[in-house]
C-alpha cells in the first residue's frame, strides 16, 4: 500500500465495478476509466450463471477429444478462424495440457476455490447496490439425451464431488419433475443446487454502477492508450482526454488486460479473447424453472426478465476482428433442436469476448514490477461469478491484509 487512499481502476465490466464498489466500502476515493458506458464489454451479455460448484475449465479430456471435429465445422461449439490460427498457437499449446492429469486437477482447484464462495461475496455487493431481487436461487440442470453421454462425462462430475463441490445424478422421472419444459428425450441429468442466476447481468453491472457513484465515485469514459512513468517510478494514465497521475492502479480491463499489462512490464500474458454470442427469445412459449446447461450442445440457456437466453460457443478470431454472425444464427438452430416449436419470434442477437487464459483460471495479483499496480482479469466464462471474489481479493492485497484465499494459483507471472 502506498499511503494514499486513491485507487484507478480500467474497466467498468463486471469485474471492474465489482472491485470499484468493493474498494469504496473499504474507504477508497475510487475512480473508473472505461472507453464504453459501464457494462458495455463482454459483461452486458453473458448467460447470467453465478456458478456456484460449477468449477469447469475450458480444456477437459471430452471437449478435447471433439476438438477436431469442432474445427472442421466453422459454426460449431468451438471455432478458429484461419487468419488468426498462428497468432493463437502459442496459446494454445499452453491451453491443451491442460486437460488433463495434474494439471486439470490444478485448474480444478484454483477456479473451484472462486467459485465456491462467489455467492457470499457478491451478498454484501448486491445488498449495497439494491439488487438483491435480481438474483434468483434454484440451480443448474445439465441434460443428457443419453445414459452413455452422461457416463462419459462422469468421471469430471466426481472430480468435483470430490472436492466438496455438489450436484446430483437425475433420473428421467426426476428430471421430468424437476423442469417439465424440458423435452423427454433428455433421460438424465446432472443438477447443481447451488448454482444461481441473475434476470440481467447488464442489470447487475449498471447497479454497481449507480451505487458507486451514489457513493461518491467517478466513471470516466475515455481510451487508455499508454502509461506514462517518472524517474520516481510515479505512473499516469494516458488518455485520449490527456494524462492522468494515478496512486493506486487496478487493471480489469477483460480480454484486451494482456495490451495494458505489456505496457507496464508483464510481457507475454497469455491472454485471448474467446467470443461468445446470445440469441434472446423474448416470448419462448413455455416458461423454464432453471438455468440449463445442455453439454451435448455446448449452450446455457437462461430465463432472463427480458426473455430466454441461449448463450455459448467459442470463437478465436482476435479481440479486434468482426463478429460472425452466423455463429448466433447457429446458436438460434440449436434453440429449436433443444425445444422443437420454440418461438424465436422478435429474437435479439450479441456477441462478446471472454478474457480467456489458457489454464481457465483468472489473474487476481499485485504486479511484480510496481507495487501499487494491480491485476484483475482473465476470468474467461466466469467473470459474472467471480467478479465479486476478486474485488474482495484485490481489496485486501491493496490493505496489506492477507487475503482470504491462497491468491498464489492467480499471479499474472505464472506462465
Ligand atoms: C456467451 C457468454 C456467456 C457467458 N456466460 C457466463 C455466465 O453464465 N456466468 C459467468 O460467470 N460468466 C459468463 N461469461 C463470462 C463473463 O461474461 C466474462 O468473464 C465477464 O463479462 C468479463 O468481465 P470483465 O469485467 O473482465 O470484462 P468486460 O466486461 O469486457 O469489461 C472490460 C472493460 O474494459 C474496457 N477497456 C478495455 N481496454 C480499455 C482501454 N484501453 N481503455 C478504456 N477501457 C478499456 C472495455 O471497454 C470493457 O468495458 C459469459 C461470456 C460469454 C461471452
Amino acid at each position: 500500500m502506498t499511503g494514499s487512499q486513491n485507487a484507478t481502476i480500467i474497466g467498468a465490466g463486471v469485474v471492474g465495478m465489482a472491485t470499484a464498489l468493493t474498494l469504496q466500502r473499504h474507504g477508497w476515493k475510487v475512480t473508473v476509466i472505461d472507453r464504453l458506458p459501464p457494462g458495455e464489454g463482454c459483461s452486458f451479455g453473458n448467460a447470467g450463471g453465478i456458478g456456484v460448484d460449477h468449477a469447469f475449465p475450458v480444456a477437459l479430456p471430452g471437449i478435447l477429444k471433439r476438438v477436431p471435429r469442432y474445427l472442421l465445422d466453422p459454426l460449431g461449439p468451438l471455432a478458429i478462424r484461419p487468419g488468426h490460427f498462428t497468432k493463437l498457437l502459442p496459446w494454445l499449446l499452453r491451453f491443451l495440457p491442460t486437460g488433463y492429469g495434474r494439471r486439470l486437477e490444478h485448474s480444478i482447484d484454483a477456479l473451484g476455490a472462486l467459485q465456491h464462495v462467489s455467492y457470499e461475496c457478491w451478498k454484501p455487493l448486491l445488498k449495497a447496490a439494491g439488487l438483491e431481487d435480481q438474483v434468483r436461487p434454484g440451480g443448474c440442470i445439465n441434460p443428457y439425451e443419453s445414459e452413455a453421454n452422461l457416463e462419459a462425462d462422469l468421471p469430471i462430475w466426481r472430480l468435483l464431488q470430490a472436492r466438496g463441490y455438489r450436484s446430483e445424478r437425475l433420473g428421467a422421472a426426476e428430471l421430468r419433475q424437476l423442469e417439465p419444459a424440458l423435452p423427454a428425450r433428455y433421460t438424465c441429468a446432472m443438477f447443481e443446487p447451488e448454482f444461481r442466476r441473475v434476470l440481467d447481468p447488464f442489470r447487475i453491472v449498471t447497479g454497481l454502477a449507480d451505487a458507486f457513484q451514489q457513493g461518491g465515485g467517478t466513471i470516466l469514459r475515455e481510451n487508455v492508450s499508454a502509461f506514462e512513468i517518472d524517474a520516481d517510478r510515479k505512473i499516469a494514465v494516458r488518455t485520449h482526454r490527456g494524462l492522468r497521475p494515478v496512486d493506486n492502479l487496478i487493471v480489469c480491463a477483460g480480454a484486451v488486460s494482456d495490451r495494458l499489462a505489456r505496457l507496464l512490464g508483464n510481457r507475454g500474458v497469455p491472454l485471448e479473447a474467446g467470443r461468445g454470442y446470445h440469441v434472446t427469445l423474448p416470448e419462448p412459449g413455455f416458461e423454464l424453472r432453471h438455468v440449463v446447461v445442455a453439454p451435448e450442445h455446448q449452450v446455457a440457456i437462461t430465463p432472463m426478465s427480458m426473455g430466454l437466453r441461449f448463450a455459448g460457443t467459442l470463437e478465436f478470431s482476435g479481440a479486434d476482428s468482426a463478429p460472425n454472425w452466423a455463429r448466433a444464427d447457429a446458436i438460434l438452430k440449436v434453440a429449436g433442436r433443444v425445444f422443437p416449436g420454440i418461438n424465436t419470434q422478435g429474437y435479439t442477437q450479441w456477441s462478446g469476448d471472454r478474457p480467456m487464459m489458457p489454464d481457465s483460471v483468472p489473474v487476481i495479483s499485485r504486479s511484480p514490477h510496481f507495487a501499487n499496480v494491480y491485476y484483475g482479469f482473465g476470468s474467461g466464462h466466469y467473470g459474472l461469478t467471480q467478479g465479486a471474489v476478486i474485488g474482495r481479493l484485490i481489496s485486501e492485497l491493496m490493505a496489506g491484509k492477507a487475503p482470504f484465499l491462497d491468491i498464489t494459483p492467480y499471479r499474472i507471472d505464472r506462465f
